[in-house]
Parts: structure tokens; sequence; C-alpha cells
């Protein structure tokens, strides 16, 4: 017998790009395991496993917590075509390239977008935040709450403070926080929060995680408007999820079972000391960094622990030093784009991948790497 395709060989990658980040061979083991219809009882409770572990990675008690199939975008699509409605106002506080995203959304879901700009790498100023929502009065807010592009972390407490005062709901992007820090979703007033399954969970793309506040479930009740996206109506995910379990699409199984076993782990080490470890890893790395002459773009305290967003050097290309990580260790990190492009590297310590073992092996091939 010959096949016509050699049996399939992937290059050994080392992922500490913004992601995909590295697979936990766990999870590799579990995608390989037999699927179970999309209606099997063993399905859903894999579903409700799911929930428990994204409930305690998101620090919320919300009872509307799962999974949607697709990528990070999908969950923002689907957060932003089911609470923002045409005609309505939506805020988008805008620091990076996912705001952007997000702002496109509302704008293509016939929303009056408002924007709150700060520049690229840089957080908002708490009163000036709250100060344009009560004078806004919008219907939705929604921020990054890791934004990947920049390295950006923003908690949220302000801006979720001052659009409760006014009435509007919250969406958060938790893509690449979800596992990496805390999200606290119920005490910050998060009505809705979105991540992904390949940044801080370990596992392949393909499934994005989100949640809803009793708030925002009882909004969506109450919503006449159809919401343009059939795909992404959550009305309809939760009669297949929650409700009756009536077919609505064909859930990728074997995705399920890789964020199971991504939550697995993620409950097994317990969130607060992965979330410690993420910190711990974090710090050391940005100490090397600066032993090698490299300084970070985000100020302290406003830092991703998953993220690292180092200058280029004067001098130094930051393409080359790319290819030459790639080329000798088959390492992959990315450079910056947008406003960024040439001037930061995107290192990602996220998951699996954030170790002492590897903040010393990257360190040690950047090193080379400018030399
Ligand atoms: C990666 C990312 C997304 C998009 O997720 P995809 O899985 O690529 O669709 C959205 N927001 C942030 C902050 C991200 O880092």
């Amino acid at each position: 017998m010959s096949s016509f395709f050699a049996p399939l060989a992937p290059p050994k990658r080392l992922l500490f790009g913004p992601g995909p980040s590295l697979v936990a061979p766990r999870v590799y083991e579990a995608m390989g395991k037999s699927i179970v219809g999309h209606l099997d009882p063993f399905f859903f409770q894999i579903n409700q496993e799911i929930r428990t572990g994204l409930q305690a990675a998101f620090g919320t008690a919300n009872a509307f917590t799962m999974a949607i199939s697709g990528t990070g975008s999908a969950g923002m699509e689907a957060a932003i075509s089911n609470f923002v409605e045409p005609g309505s106002k939506f805020v988008v506080f805008a620091n990076g390239f996912f705001c952007d995203r997000m702002a496109e959304m509302g704008r293509r879901q016939g929303a009056t977008v408002v924007r709150f700009d700060a520049p690229w790498g840089e957080s908002f100023d708490e009163a000036a935040a709250a100060e344009f929502i009560r004078r806004e009065k919008p219907n939705t807010v929604a921020f990054v709450h890791g934004e990947t592009s920049t390295g950006v972390f923003t908690s949220g407490e302000a801006i979720c403070a001052a659009a409760h005062e006014v009435g509007a709901l919250t969406i958060a992007d938790c893509v690449t926080s979800l596992g990496t820090m805390p999200i606290n979703l119920d005490a910050t007033g998060i009505d809705i929060a979105y991540s992904c399954t390949q940044k801080g969970l370990s596992c392949p793309p393909g499934l994005s995680p989100i949640s809803c506040s009793p708030l925002a479930m009882e909004r969506l009740k109450a919503r006449t408007s159809v919401n343009h996206s059939w795909y992404l109506d959550l009305k309809l995910l939760a009669e297949y999820y929650e409700g009756s379990h009536r077919y609505h699409h064909t859930a990728p199984i074997s995705m399920f079972y890789a964020l199971r076993e991504g939550l697995g782990l993620v409950l097994e080490e317990g969130v607060e000391a992965r979330f410690a470890r993420h910190k711990a890893n974090h710090e050391t790395f940005v100490e090397g960094l600066s032993a090698l002459g490299m300084e970070l773009l985000v100020l302290p305290g406003k830092r991703m622990w998953a993220l690292h967003t180092p200058k280029v050097p004067a001098g130094v290309n930051d393409l080359d030093v790319r290819k030459k990580l790639m080329e000798r260790h088959g390492i992959e990190i990315q450079g910056g784009f947008g406003p960024l492009a040439g001037q930061v590297f995107r290192i990602g310590l996220m998951g699996e991948g954030s170790t002492a073992a590897n903040v010393d092996l990257l360190l040690g091939a950047i090193r080379e790497a400018l030399t």
C-alpha cells in the first residue's frame, strides 16, 4: 500500500508569541479520543465540567458560562451581536488592535460607536474614562482586559462602575488574560466576558469561552430586535447547551475534550497558584530583559503577565532577531504591528509555556540573537 501523502510531521516549534501558545500533552491526548454525538449525554456532561472550570478561571458565579464554537473573535462577535443593538450607543475604550475590532463589529451591528482613545501601549485615565461614560450615557461599554497588541492590562473597575451608574452593560475582552491573570468578573462588574482556547488555556484554537451576568441575560431576554447573526445568537445557543438540548449546530466535540483537559489543568494547579506562577515568571523575564538592555513599552502596574512587549533596541532589526530565534531554536515570537511595527517584540509566556525553564531558554536565545 502506498499513501499519497507521507505521514504528517509538523516541524517542532516553541510557541512564545501572542498565541497560539504551547499545547499541553494531556490536551493532545484528549483530542485523539473517540468522539460522541453532539446530543450525547456525555457531551453535555463535558460541558458541565467546562462550566465549572471556566467559572473558576473567570472568577464568576454566572450560570451562563460556556464555550462557543469558533476562535476568540467568535466570542467577540457573540458578545457584540447579542448585546449591542442596532441604533444603540456603544462606547469602546480603544488603545490597541483588538479594541478597533470591537468598534468595527459594533459599527456593523448598526450601533453608534463612540470611542475613547488612548495611545497604543498606554492605559486609560480612570477619572476621565468614568467622566466620559457619564457624559455619553451609552447602552453598552467595551474594553480589552489584556491588549495582546500592546501588552497593556486594564482591570476595568472604574469603567464598569461608571457604566453601571448609567445603566450600561459592560463587555470585556479576556482573550489573553483568561487562565493567566485574575479577572474577578463579578467583583469587577464585567457583564459579558469572552476568551479563546489557544492562549492562556494551552489548547489549540477553536473554541471561545463566554460568560454573561444575570443582568446581561435579563437584557438579552428583553431584547426585541432580531440578532443579525444566527450562528452566534445566544438565545438559540442556550437552548442547545442549557435548555432542551435542541440541535443548533454540530459542536466540534474534540475541541470540547481539549478545553475540558485544559481547564482540568487549571483546577488541579489551582487558579491562584496558576496566576502566581504567571506573575513570578513574568517578573523574572522582565528582570532578564532589562539586564539585556531591553526596556518595556508598558509601565509597571499596567503590564499583562502573559504577554511582554520589550522595545526593539536601537540599531537592531526586529525581523532579523525573530528569524534567528526561529532558525536556531524553532522559537516563534512576534513583532509589533500598526503604530508599533518594528518598535517592539511581542513575547508570550502563557499557560503551559510559562515556566522558569522557558524564561531562561528565551533570555539565552534572545541574548545570542542580539549579539
Ligand atoms: C487573539 C485575540 C483575539 C482574537 O482571537 P482569535 O482567536 O484570533 O479569533 C481577540 N482579542 C484579543 C485581546 C486577542 O489577543
